[in-house]
């Protein structure tokens, strides 16, 4: 199975790292591609340009073999609607299962994500814990497709949902920008080598 862990990264942090390292794990992939957003359909595109994205990216995960950049939605024009990413990726994989896999804050929001039942036809849909927030009530659509075993998810290519637990790290982008620009430190929160670049190239700051 093939992982895909879409994100603005604005930064890359420890909440996207060590929950991607366990459903690395947990899961047995073959691959977990990180996948920059370029332009958020439902947000504005961050200040930080997308090269700076993909640097820090690409620094933090250096080091991880079965991690790897994918950079699609950076080199397409218009809105990054995950829909065409998984349509593309798909033609790429043949019947390699896939999972798309979201914290649960958004997956409250998926509802409004560019013709988001169709992502089902492409990759199931991995939604881990995340700090502070609690999943929606399942409507019969997820409830439809959930399933309690995640083996089932190799069973076939696409169409399901499972809920996994992952550590609880309470560490988002918001705070570390938040941090910098109040010239605090934010170690610990992300890669040092992330930190470094930061620096270097005067991010975030007020
Ligand atoms: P921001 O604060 O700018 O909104 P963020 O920290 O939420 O950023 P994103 O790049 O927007 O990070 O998140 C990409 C994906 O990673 C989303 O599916 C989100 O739910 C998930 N995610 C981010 N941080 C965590 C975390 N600490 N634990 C679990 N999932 C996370």
């Amino acid at each position: 199975m093939i992982g895909i862990y879409g994100g603005t990264f604005d930064p890359v942090h420890y909440g996207h790292l060590r929950t991607g390292l366990e459903v690395s794990d947990i899961f047995a992939l073959q691959e977990l591609r990180f996948l920059p957003c370029a332009q958020p359909a439902h947000r504005a595109e961050p200040e930080v340009s997308r090269a700076a994205r993909l640097q820090m990216l690409q620094l933090a995960i250096a080091n991880y073999p079965q991690f790897s950049c994918d950079t699609r939605e950076l080199e397409r024009t218009g809105p990054s609607y995950m829909l065409d990413t998984l349509v593309s990726i798909r033609a790429e994989i043949a019947a390699t299962p896939l999972i798309l896999f979201i914290g649960t804050d958004a997956f409250n929001a998926l509802t409004s994500w560019y013709r988001w039942q169709a992502l089902f036809e492409y990759a199931h849909i991995v939604v881990m814990t995340r700090p502070n927030f609690k999943a929606d009530p399942l409507t019969d659509f997820y409830r439809e497709r959930q399933v309690d075993d995640w083996q089932s998810l190799k069973s076939c290519t696409s169409g399901k949902i499972y809920f996994q637990n992952v550590t609880q790290l309470d560490i988002s982008a918001t705070f570390i920008r938040q941090t910098i620009a109040e010239q605090k430190s934010a170690r610990f929160l992300l890669p040092e080598s992330v930190i470094n670049y930061i620096q270097v190239n005067k991010l975030y700051q007020a």
